[in-house]
Protein backbone atom coordinates (compact mmCIF):
# COMPACT_ATOMS: atom_id res chain seq x y z
CA UNK A 1 0.00 0.00 0.00
CA UNK A 2 1.51 3.26 -1.27
CA UNK A 3 1.34 6.18 1.30
CA UNK A 4 0.20 9.33 -0.35
CA UNK A 5 2.96 12.42 -0.04
CA UNK A 6 1.64 15.42 0.94
CA UNK A 7 3.66 18.35 -0.59
CA UNK A 8 6.39 20.02 1.38
CA UNK A 9 4.31 23.15 2.11
CA UNK A 10 1.71 21.05 3.74
CA UNK A 11 4.50 19.69 5.88
CA UNK A 12 5.16 23.28 6.87
CA UNK A 13 5.23 23.09 10.98
CA UNK A 14 5.13 26.99 11.23
CA UNK A 15 7.75 27.17 13.87
CA UNK A 16 11.39 28.23 13.70
CA UNK A 17 12.15 25.76 16.60
CA UNK A 18 13.72 22.79 14.57
CA UNK A 19 16.87 25.18 13.90
CA UNK A 20 19.30 25.76 16.74
CA UNK A 21 21.85 28.34 15.60
CA UNK A 22 24.05 29.78 18.83
CA UNK A 23 23.14 33.36 19.19
CA UNK A 24 25.20 35.26 17.14
CA UNK A 25 28.14 37.37 18.88
CA UNK A 26 28.97 39.78 15.83
CA UNK A 27 27.27 43.06 16.38
CA UNK A 28 24.65 43.35 13.69
CA UNK A 29 24.24 46.08 10.82
CA UNK A 30 21.31 47.24 9.74
CA UNK A 31 20.24 46.85 5.95
CA UNK A 32 18.94 49.57 5.26
CA UNK A 33 22.64 51.26 5.16
CA UNK A 34 23.44 49.22 2.37
CA UNK A 35 20.22 48.15 0.52
CA UNK A 36 17.07 50.37 -0.73
CA UNK A 37 14.23 50.16 1.69
CA UNK A 38 12.22 49.26 -0.27
CA UNK A 39 13.72 46.07 -1.35
CA UNK A 40 13.73 44.70 2.14
CA UNK A 41 11.25 42.18 3.19
CA UNK A 42 9.20 43.04 6.31
CA UNK A 43 7.11 39.72 6.41
CA UNK A 44 8.59 36.29 7.59
CA UNK A 45 9.35 34.27 3.96
CA UNK A 46 6.92 31.61 3.36
CA UNK A 47 9.49 29.00 3.08
CA UNK A 48 7.86 26.22 4.50
CA UNK A 49 9.60 25.12 8.44
CA UNK A 50 10.28 21.35 8.37
CA UNK A 51 12.56 19.38 10.62
CA UNK A 52 15.81 17.95 8.68
CA UNK A 53 14.72 14.04 8.89
CA UNK A 54 11.02 15.74 7.40
CA UNK A 55 12.85 16.84 4.00
CA UNK A 56 15.06 13.42 3.75
CA UNK A 57 12.42 11.74 3.73
CA UNK A 58 10.31 13.61 1.87
CA UNK A 59 12.88 14.22 -1.31
CA UNK A 60 14.15 10.28 -0.68
CA UNK A 61 10.64 8.91 -1.10
CA UNK A 62 9.58 11.59 -3.81
CA UNK A 63 12.71 10.66 -6.22
CA UNK A 64 12.19 6.41 -5.83
CA UNK A 65 8.54 7.29 -6.83
CA UNK A 66 9.99 8.27 -10.23
CA UNK A 67 10.30 5.56 -12.99
CA UNK A 68 14.56 5.65 -13.69
CA UNK A 69 16.54 3.66 -15.93
CA UNK A 70 17.85 1.81 -12.81
CA UNK A 71 14.73 0.45 -11.94
CA UNK A 72 13.43 -0.48 -15.46
CA UNK A 73 13.47 -1.21 -18.90
CA UNK A 74 12.92 2.51 -20.30
CA UNK A 75 12.05 2.17 -24.11
CA UNK A 76 11.54 6.24 -24.89
CA UNK A 77 12.33 6.73 -28.45
CA UNK A 78 14.41 9.95 -29.45
CA UNK A 79 15.65 10.31 -26.07
CA UNK A 80 18.49 7.28 -25.80
CA UNK A 81 17.18 6.08 -22.16
CA UNK A 82 20.44 4.04 -21.49
CA UNK A 83 21.76 2.18 -18.88
CA UNK A 84 25.44 3.75 -18.26
CA UNK A 85 28.46 2.81 -16.32
CA UNK A 86 28.73 4.08 -12.52
CA UNK A 87 32.07 4.50 -13.02
CA UNK A 88 31.91 7.45 -15.15
CA UNK A 89 29.62 8.78 -12.26
CA UNK A 90 31.97 8.17 -9.70
CA UNK A 91 34.65 9.82 -12.13
CA UNK A 92 32.76 12.65 -12.23
CA UNK A 93 32.24 13.39 -8.36
CA UNK A 94 35.75 13.32 -7.80
CA UNK A 95 36.21 16.65 -5.69
CA UNK A 96 39.26 17.68 -8.13
CA UNK A 97 36.48 18.55 -10.34
CA UNK A 98 33.02 19.36 -8.27
CA UNK A 99 34.92 21.51 -6.27
CA UNK A 100 36.58 23.71 -9.14
CA UNK A 101 35.63 26.85 -8.77
CA UNK A 102 34.70 28.69 -12.69
CA UNK A 103 36.79 31.64 -12.24
CA UNK A 104 39.58 29.81 -10.86
CA UNK A 105 43.36 30.87 -13.45
CA UNK A 106 44.45 28.91 -16.03
CA UNK A 107 47.10 27.38 -14.52
CA UNK A 108 45.15 26.19 -11.64
CA UNK A 109 43.04 23.93 -13.88
CA UNK A 110 45.26 22.73 -16.41
CA UNK A 111 44.04 19.26 -15.91
CA UNK A 112 40.47 20.11 -16.34
CA UNK A 113 40.98 22.31 -19.35
CA UNK A 114 43.79 19.32 -20.90
CA UNK A 115 40.28 17.13 -20.45
CA UNK A 116 37.96 19.19 -22.39
CA UNK A 117 40.70 19.79 -25.04
CA UNK A 118 40.88 15.77 -25.77
CA UNK A 119 36.99 15.90 -25.56
CA UNK A 120 36.79 18.24 -28.28
CA UNK A 121 39.51 16.10 -30.38
CA UNK A 122 37.84 12.54 -29.94
CA UNK A 123 34.23 14.35 -30.59
CA UNK A 124 35.49 15.95 -33.54
CA UNK A 125 36.84 12.22 -35.03
CA UNK A 126 33.78 10.94 -34.36
CA UNK A 127 31.53 13.67 -36.39
CA UNK A 128 34.19 14.77 -38.57
CA UNK A 129 34.40 18.32 -37.71
CA UNK A 130 36.92 20.54 -37.66
CA UNK A 131 36.27 22.32 -33.82
CA UNK A 132 33.65 21.88 -31.61
CA UNK A 133 32.22 24.26 -28.58
CA UNK A 134 31.21 22.24 -25.69
CA UNK A 135 29.58 25.11 -24.00
CA UNK A 136 25.82 24.46 -25.08
CA UNK A 137 23.95 22.48 -22.07
CA UNK A 138 21.82 20.88 -23.99
CA UNK A 139 21.00 19.62 -27.65
CA UNK A 140 18.08 22.26 -28.05
CA UNK A 141 20.81 25.17 -27.16
CA UNK A 142 22.88 23.60 -29.66
CA UNK A 143 20.39 24.01 -32.36
CA UNK A 144 19.84 27.72 -31.55
CA UNK A 145 23.86 28.42 -31.31
CA UNK A 146 24.56 26.66 -34.27
CA UNK A 147 21.44 28.81 -36.18
CA UNK A 148 23.15 32.09 -34.73
CA UNK A 149 26.34 30.67 -36.56
CA UNK A 150 23.98 30.15 -39.65
CA UNK A 151 23.64 33.64 -39.47
CA UNK A 152 26.57 34.99 -38.80
CA UNK A 153 27.74 33.49 -41.89
CA UNK A 154 25.46 34.87 -44.31
CA UNK A 155 25.98 37.92 -42.92
CA UNK A 156 29.40 38.14 -43.61
CA UNK A 157 28.31 36.69 -46.84
CA UNK A 158 25.79 38.89 -47.58
CA UNK A 159 23.39 36.48 -48.13
CA UNK A 160 20.10 37.49 -48.05
CA UNK A 161 18.20 34.62 -46.60
CA UNK A 162 14.68 33.89 -44.69
CA UNK A 163 14.22 30.13 -44.41
CA UNK A 164 15.18 27.26 -42.69
CA UNK A 165 13.97 23.72 -44.15
CA UNK A 166 12.86 21.03 -41.90
CA UNK A 167 11.23 17.57 -42.57
CA UNK A 168 7.75 17.03 -40.92
CA UNK A 169 9.07 14.51 -38.60
CA UNK A 170 11.15 16.70 -37.24
CA UNK A 171 11.39 17.12 -33.30
CA UNK A 172 9.86 20.39 -31.58
CA UNK A 173 13.22 21.88 -30.95
CA UNK A 174 13.93 22.27 -34.49
CA UNK A 175 11.37 24.60 -35.39
CA UNK A 176 11.53 26.38 -31.98
CA UNK A 177 15.16 27.10 -32.51
CA UNK A 178 14.64 28.51 -35.84
CA UNK A 179 11.91 31.20 -34.91
CA UNK A 180 13.73 31.88 -32.47
CA UNK A 181 16.54 32.56 -34.36
CA UNK A 182 14.47 34.75 -36.45
CA UNK A 183 14.40 32.58 -39.92
CA UNK A 184 11.08 31.13 -41.00
CA UNK A 185 10.24 27.53 -40.90
CA UNK A 186 9.28 25.79 -44.09
CA UNK A 187 8.27 21.90 -43.83
CA UNK A 188 9.89 19.20 -46.12
CA UNK A 189 7.43 16.41 -47.08
CA UNK A 190 8.05 12.62 -46.17
CA UNK A 191 8.19 9.88 -48.62
CA UNK A 192 7.19 6.85 -48.32
CA UNK A 193 10.14 4.90 -47.39
CA UNK A 194 9.85 7.51 -44.52
CA UNK A 195 12.97 10.07 -45.98
CA UNK A 196 12.89 12.91 -47.00
CA UNK A 197 10.59 13.62 -50.08
CA UNK A 198 13.45 14.44 -52.85
CA UNK A 199 10.45 15.70 -55.03
CA UNK A 200 9.28 18.13 -52.34
CA UNK A 201 12.66 19.64 -51.21
CA UNK A 202 13.74 20.24 -54.80
CA UNK A 203 10.26 22.49 -55.20
CA UNK A 204 11.33 23.96 -51.77
CA UNK A 205 15.04 24.86 -52.58
CA UNK A 206 15.64 28.24 -53.55
CA UNK A 207 17.98 31.65 -53.17
CA UNK A 208 15.86 31.98 -49.95
CA UNK A 209 16.91 29.02 -47.99
CA UNK A 210 19.68 29.80 -45.36
CA UNK A 211 19.71 26.40 -44.48
CA UNK A 212 18.60 22.81 -43.42
CA UNK A 213 17.73 21.08 -40.55
CA UNK A 214 17.88 17.26 -40.66
CA UNK A 215 18.25 14.06 -37.87
CA UNK A 216 20.13 11.72 -39.36
CA UNK A 217 19.10 8.98 -38.64
CA UNK A 218 16.06 10.76 -38.73
CA UNK A 219 13.28 10.50 -35.54
CA UNK A 220 11.31 7.39 -37.61
CA UNK A 221 14.85 5.81 -37.10
CA UNK A 222 15.67 5.70 -40.74
CA UNK A 223 19.19 6.50 -42.29
CA UNK A 224 18.49 9.08 -44.77
CA UNK A 225 19.70 7.60 -47.68
CA UNK A 226 19.90 10.04 -50.11
CA UNK A 227 22.44 12.53 -47.91
CA UNK A 228 24.59 13.60 -50.29
CA UNK A 229 22.03 14.71 -53.06
CA UNK A 230 20.15 16.60 -50.15
CA UNK A 231 23.68 18.00 -48.93
CA UNK A 232 24.49 18.86 -52.31
CA UNK A 233 21.10 20.79 -53.41
CA UNK A 234 21.60 22.89 -49.91
CA UNK A 235 24.72 23.82 -51.03
CA UNK A 236 23.95 24.74 -54.31
CA UNK A 237 22.15 27.60 -53.03
CA UNK A 238 25.27 28.20 -50.32
CA UNK A 239 23.04 26.94 -47.96
CA UNK A 240 24.43 25.03 -44.50
CA UNK A 241 23.14 21.72 -43.10
CA UNK A 242 22.60 21.04 -39.96
CA UNK A 243 22.71 17.78 -38.43
CA UNK A 244 20.76 16.81 -35.37
CA UNK A 245 22.85 14.76 -33.76
CA UNK A 246 20.66 13.72 -31.08
CA UNK A 247 20.44 10.01 -32.89
CA UNK A 248 24.56 9.76 -32.43
CA UNK A 249 23.96 6.69 -30.89
CA UNK A 250 23.22 4.65 -34.23
CA UNK A 251 26.34 6.02 -36.34
CA UNK A 252 29.14 5.73 -33.80
CA UNK A 253 32.65 5.01 -35.44
CA UNK A 254 30.55 3.54 -38.45
CA UNK A 255 29.56 6.79 -40.51
CA UNK A 256 30.09 10.46 -39.42
CA UNK A 257 27.71 13.55 -39.87
CA UNK A 258 30.92 15.76 -41.96
CA UNK A 259 31.17 12.85 -44.48
CA UNK A 260 27.56 13.68 -45.60
CA UNK A 261 27.60 17.32 -45.88
CA UNK A 262 26.92 18.29 -42.55
CA UNK A 263 28.28 21.74 -41.92
CA UNK A 264 27.06 22.22 -38.38
CA UNK A 265 25.62 19.71 -35.77
CA UNK A 266 25.05 19.28 -32.19
CA UNK A 267 25.45 15.96 -29.91
CA UNK A 268 23.34 15.17 -27.12
CA UNK A 269 26.40 14.21 -24.50
CA UNK A 270 23.48 13.06 -22.07
CA UNK A 271 21.73 10.78 -24.88
CA UNK A 272 24.32 9.29 -26.07
CA UNK A 273 27.87 10.00 -24.21
CA UNK A 274 26.78 8.42 -20.78
CA UNK A 275 25.07 11.06 -18.56
CA UNK A 276 22.16 10.09 -17.07
CA UNK A 277 19.19 12.13 -18.04
CA UNK A 278 15.25 12.85 -17.92
CA UNK A 279 13.88 15.37 -14.94
CA UNK A 280 15.81 17.94 -16.85
CA UNK A 281 19.66 18.08 -16.55
CA UNK A 282 22.25 18.85 -16.44
CA UNK A 283 23.08 17.85 -20.02
CA UNK A 284 25.63 19.05 -22.42
CA UNK A 285 24.86 19.68 -26.52
CA UNK A 286 28.53 20.44 -27.61
CA UNK A 287 28.45 21.44 -31.25
CA UNK A 288 31.00 20.61 -33.97
CA UNK A 289 31.75 22.77 -37.46
CA UNK A 290 33.79 22.53 -40.58
CA UNK A 291 36.34 24.45 -41.05
CA UNK A 292 34.41 27.92 -43.08
CA UNK A 293 32.62 28.34 -39.61
CA UNK A 294 35.46 27.66 -37.01
CA UNK A 295 35.43 31.40 -36.44
CA UNK A 296 32.28 32.03 -35.57
CA UNK A 297 32.20 29.29 -32.66
CA UNK A 298 31.18 30.88 -29.08
CA UNK A 299 34.06 32.59 -26.84
CA UNK A 300 36.00 30.90 -25.27
CA UNK A 301 37.65 27.91 -27.11
CA UNK A 302 40.28 25.47 -25.51
CA UNK A 303 43.86 25.75 -27.05
CA UNK A 304 47.25 24.77 -26.24
CA UNK A 305 50.06 27.28 -26.41
CA UNK A 306 53.41 26.55 -27.42
CA UNK A 307 54.39 25.40 -24.12
CA UNK A 308 52.01 22.95 -24.03
CA UNK A 309 49.62 24.75 -21.53
CA UNK A 310 45.80 24.88 -22.12
CA UNK A 311 44.39 28.35 -22.42
CA UNK A 312 40.79 29.84 -23.11
CA UNK A 313 41.06 31.46 -25.79
CA UNK A 314 38.80 34.68 -26.21
CA UNK A 315 38.38 35.29 -29.92
CA UNK A 316 35.77 37.77 -29.82
CA UNK A 317 36.50 39.29 -32.85
CA UNK A 318 34.58 36.31 -35.26
CA UNK A 319 32.33 34.95 -32.60
CA UNK A 320 28.97 34.94 -32.73
CA UNK A 321 30.11 35.54 -28.85
CA UNK A 322 29.99 33.69 -25.58
CA UNK A 323 26.70 31.55 -24.84
CA UNK A 324 26.94 29.80 -21.31
CA UNK A 325 29.31 31.19 -18.62
CA UNK A 326 32.73 29.45 -17.68
CA UNK A 327 32.72 26.23 -19.74
CA UNK A 328 29.22 24.48 -19.48
CA UNK A 329 28.54 21.52 -17.91
CA UNK A 330 31.75 19.82 -16.28
CA UNK A 331 30.54 17.24 -15.24
CA UNK A 332 28.98 15.78 -18.35
CA UNK A 333 32.16 16.65 -19.87
CA UNK A 334 33.78 14.62 -17.81
CA UNK A 335 31.57 11.70 -17.88
CA UNK A 336 31.71 11.64 -21.79
CA UNK A 337 35.45 11.86 -21.58
CA UNK A 338 35.29 8.53 -19.82
CA UNK A 339 32.76 6.76 -21.49
CA UNK A 340 34.82 7.62 -24.95
CA UNK A 341 37.84 6.47 -23.58
CA UNK A 342 36.84 3.37 -22.06
CA UNK A 343 34.95 2.04 -25.03
CA UNK A 344 37.56 3.46 -27.98
CA UNK A 345 37.05 3.17 -31.33
CA UNK A 346 36.16 -0.69 -31.43
CA UNK A 347 33.96 -0.33 -28.70
CA UNK A 348 32.11 2.95 -29.74
CA UNK A 349 31.10 0.58 -32.77
CA UNK A 350 29.79 -2.30 -30.69
CA UNK A 351 27.26 0.21 -29.32
CA UNK A 352 25.50 1.51 -32.00
CA UNK A 353 25.74 -1.78 -33.71
CA UNK A 354 23.88 -3.24 -30.64
CA UNK A 355 21.27 -0.47 -30.28
CA UNK A 356 21.02 -1.11 -34.13
CA UNK A 357 20.10 -4.68 -33.79
CA UNK A 358 18.17 -4.65 -29.95
CA UNK A 359 16.15 -2.24 -32.12
CA UNK A 360 15.40 -4.14 -35.20
CA UNK A 361 15.12 -7.60 -32.92
CA UNK A 362 12.19 -5.44 -30.53
CA UNK A 363 10.65 -4.42 -34.25
CA UNK A 364 10.37 -7.43 -35.79
CA UNK A 365 8.92 -9.47 -32.91
CA UNK A 366 6.27 -6.98 -32.43
CA UNK A 367 5.58 -6.04 -36.29
CA UNK A 368 3.03 -9.22 -36.17
CA UNK A 369 0.76 -7.37 -33.90
CA UNK A 370 0.79 -3.55 -34.45
CA UNK A 371 1.21 -2.05 -37.62
CA UNK A 372 4.46 -0.93 -38.30
CA UNK A 373 4.62 1.97 -40.89
CA UNK A 374 8.24 2.00 -41.98
CA UNK A 375 9.63 -1.30 -41.44
CA UNK A 376 12.77 -0.92 -43.85
CA UNK A 377 16.05 0.22 -42.78
CA UNK A 378 15.01 0.57 -39.29
CA UNK A 379 18.19 1.62 -37.42
CA UNK A 380 18.46 2.23 -33.59
CA UNK A 381 14.49 3.15 -32.50
CA UNK A 382 11.00 2.47 -35.05
CA UNK A 383 7.86 3.34 -34.61
CA UNK A 384 4.71 1.26 -34.46
CA UNK A 385 1.12 2.71 -34.84
CA UNK A 386 -1.97 1.35 -32.46
CA UNK A 387 -4.58 2.09 -35.03
CA UNK A 388 -5.73 -1.44 -35.10
CA UNK A 389 -5.81 -1.70 -31.27
CA UNK A 390 -7.29 1.70 -31.30
CA UNK A 391 -10.38 0.83 -33.56
CA UNK A 392 -10.75 -1.98 -30.81
CA UNK A 393 -11.02 0.52 -28.16
CA UNK A 394 -7.56 0.55 -27.05
CA UNK A 395 -4.92 3.69 -28.22
CA UNK A 396 -1.82 4.37 -28.04
CA UNK A 397 -2.26 6.10 -24.24
CA UNK A 398 -4.09 3.59 -22.87
CA UNK A 399 -0.98 1.16 -23.90
CA UNK A 400 1.31 3.41 -22.92
CA UNK A 401 -0.25 3.49 -18.81
CA UNK A 402 -0.42 -0.58 -19.51
CA UNK A 403 2.83 -0.19 -19.80
CA UNK A 404 3.47 1.59 -16.48
CA UNK A 405 1.58 -0.96 -14.40
CA UNK A 406 3.98 -3.31 -15.67
CA UNK A 407 6.87 -1.53 -14.09
CA UNK A 408 8.51 -0.41 -17.16
CA UNK A 409 8.62 3.29 -18.84
CA UNK A 410 6.03 3.61 -21.57
CA UNK A 411 7.61 4.56 -25.26
CA UNK A 412 7.09 8.15 -26.33
CA UNK A 413 3.59 7.88 -27.66
CA UNK A 414 1.86 10.58 -30.55
CA UNK A 415 5.15 11.52 -31.88
CA UNK A 416 6.19 11.59 -34.54
CA UNK A 417 3.45 13.57 -35.29
CA UNK A 418 3.15 12.23 -39.00
CA UNK A 419 1.88 8.59 -37.87
CA UNK A 420 -1.51 8.27 -36.49
CA UNK A 421 -1.30 6.34 -32.73
CA UNK A 422 2.35 6.60 -33.09
CA UNK A 423 4.95 4.57 -30.29
CA UNK A 424 8.72 5.38 -30.38
CA UNK A 425 10.92 2.71 -29.48
CA UNK A 426 14.71 2.91 -28.50
CA UNK A 427 15.69 -0.15 -26.22
CA UNK A 428 19.18 1.16 -26.47
CA UNK A 429 22.11 -1.35 -26.58
CA UNK A 430 22.59 -2.32 -23.09
CA UNK A 431 19.36 -3.46 -22.65
CA UNK A 432 19.69 -7.86 -22.72
CA UNK A 433 17.40 -9.93 -25.22
CA UNK A 434 15.76 -11.36 -22.03
CA UNK A 435 14.65 -7.89 -21.36
CA UNK A 436 13.40 -7.44 -25.06
CA UNK A 437 11.67 -10.78 -24.85
CA UNK A 438 9.90 -9.72 -21.05
CA UNK A 439 8.94 -6.49 -22.79
CA UNK A 440 7.66 -7.70 -26.61
CA UNK A 441 5.60 -10.58 -24.85
CA UNK A 442 3.61 -8.09 -22.69
CA UNK A 443 2.54 -5.95 -25.32
CA UNK A 444 1.93 -9.10 -27.93
CA UNK A 445 -0.18 -9.91 -24.65
CA UNK A 446 -1.94 -6.65 -24.62
CA UNK A 447 -2.70 -6.88 -28.08
CA UNK A 448 -4.44 -10.38 -28.41
CA UNK A 449 -6.69 -9.63 -25.04
CA UNK A 450 -8.43 -6.32 -25.91
CA UNK A 451 -11.77 -7.91 -26.94
CA UNK A 452 -11.62 -9.68 -23.27
CA UNK A 453 -9.88 -7.57 -21.09
CA UNK A 454 -10.77 -3.89 -22.59
CA UNK A 455 -12.73 -2.90 -18.98
CA UNK A 456 -9.82 -3.69 -17.18
CA UNK A 457 -7.19 -2.71 -19.28
CA UNK A 458 -9.01 0.83 -19.46
CA UNK A 459 -8.61 1.24 -15.78
CA UNK A 460 -4.60 0.96 -15.80
CA UNK A 461 -2.16 2.02 -14.24
CA UNK A 462 -3.39 0.61 -10.94
CA UNK A 463 0.05 -0.25 -9.71
CA UNK A 464 1.81 3.35 -10.01
CA UNK A 465 1.74 6.14 -7.11
CA UNK A 466 -0.24 7.67 -9.72
CA UNK A 467 -2.71 6.40 -11.27
CA UNK A 468 -4.78 7.37 -14.51
CA UNK A 469 -4.76 10.99 -14.82
CA UNK A 470 -7.89 13.52 -15.93
CA UNK A 471 -5.12 15.16 -18.47
CA UNK A 472 -7.63 17.61 -20.19
CA UNK A 473 -7.96 19.04 -16.52
CA UNK A 474 -4.28 18.99 -15.52
CA UNK A 475 -3.96 20.65 -19.30
CA UNK A 476 -6.94 23.43 -19.61
CA UNK A 477 -6.62 24.33 -15.65
CA UNK A 478 -2.92 23.97 -14.70
CA UNK A 479 -2.10 25.39 -11.11
CA UNK A 480 1.51 25.81 -10.23
CA UNK A 481 1.05 28.21 -7.34
CA UNK A 482 2.36 26.88 -4.66
CA UNK A 483 1.25 29.43 -2.65
CA UNK A 484 -2.41 28.39 -2.96
CA UNK A 485 -0.94 25.47 -1.12
CA UNK A 486 0.03 27.16 1.50
CA UNK A 487 -3.44 28.99 2.28
CA UNK A 488 -4.70 25.77 2.01
CA UNK A 489 -2.79 25.00 5.02
CA UNK A 490 -3.48 27.69 7.42
C1 LIG B 1 16.42 15.20 -27.44
C2 LIG B 1 16.35 15.72 -28.79
C3 LIG B 1 16.58 17.09 -29.05
C4 LIG B 1 16.77 18.13 -27.97
O1 LIG B 1 17.82 17.88 -27.11
P1 LIG B 1 17.78 18.39 -25.59
O2 LIG B 1 19.13 18.05 -25.07
O3 LIG B 1 16.66 17.67 -24.93
O4 LIG B 1 17.55 19.88 -25.63
C5 LIG B 1 16.58 17.50 -30.37
N1 LIG B 1 16.33 16.64 -31.37
C6 LIG B 1 16.10 15.34 -31.16
C7 LIG B 1 15.86 14.43 -32.34
C8 LIG B 1 16.09 14.82 -29.86
O5 LIG B 1 15.83 13.53 -29.66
Amino acid sequence: MIREIPTINKKDRKTDKYIDIPKCDIESLSLDKSIDKSMIRDIRTSIPHVAEPDVVRHYTNLSSKNHHVDQDFYPLGSCTMKYNPKINDKIASNPNFTDMHPDQCEADIQGTLNLMYKLEKMLNSITGMNRTTLQPTAGSQGEFVGLLIMKKYHKLKKNDKKVVLIPESAHGTNPASVILSGYEVVQVKTNEEGCTDLEDLRSKVNEDVAGMMLTQPNTLGIFEKDILEISKLIHDVDGLMYMDGANLNALLSISRPADMGFDITHMNLHKTFSTPHGGGGPGAGPIGVVEKLVDFLPSPMIDKDENNKYFLNKNDSTSIGSIHSNFGNVGVLVRAYCYIKSLGDEGLRDVSRNAIINANYLKKRLSDYYDVPFFKNTMHEFVISAVNQKNKGLKALDIAKLILDKGYHAPTIYFPTNIPEAMMMEPTETESKDTLDSFADYLIYISENIDNKLTKFLESPSNTPVKRLNETKANRELNLNWQDELSDNK
